[in-house]
């Protein structure tokens, strides 16, 4: 959609999140602060499957709820959270 500030980028066998305005040939850093160059060919389907990088995910939630224009249409973040907790206290 292009309205997000991150991208999930396959890298060293995980799914990292780098800035959405990287381009091809830039280099840059992931999330969790891993030096990173992108690729001219586009990633295959067994990279997209590859596991998602724990240190992206949590700066990238970290990064989205500190937004500094929440659009009318998202729903708020409040339900997600009691439903998290339900589930560790079962
Ligand atoms: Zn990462």
């Amino acid at each position: 959609m292009g309205t997000r500030p991150f991208r999930w980028f396959p890298h060293d066998g995980q799914r990292h999140a780098v800035a959405d305005s990287l381009a091809v040939g830039d280099i840059g850093e992931t999330l969790c602060e891993r030096p990173v160059t992108v690729p001219h060919d586009a990633p295959s389907k067994a990279e997209w499957c590859w596991p998602t990088c724990a240190a992206c995910d949590s700066a990238w939630r970290l990064h989205e709820g500190i937004l500094p224009f929440p659009r009318p249409s998202m729903t708020r973040g409040h339900t997600a959270r009691s439903s998290l907790r339900v589930v560790v206290r079962a």
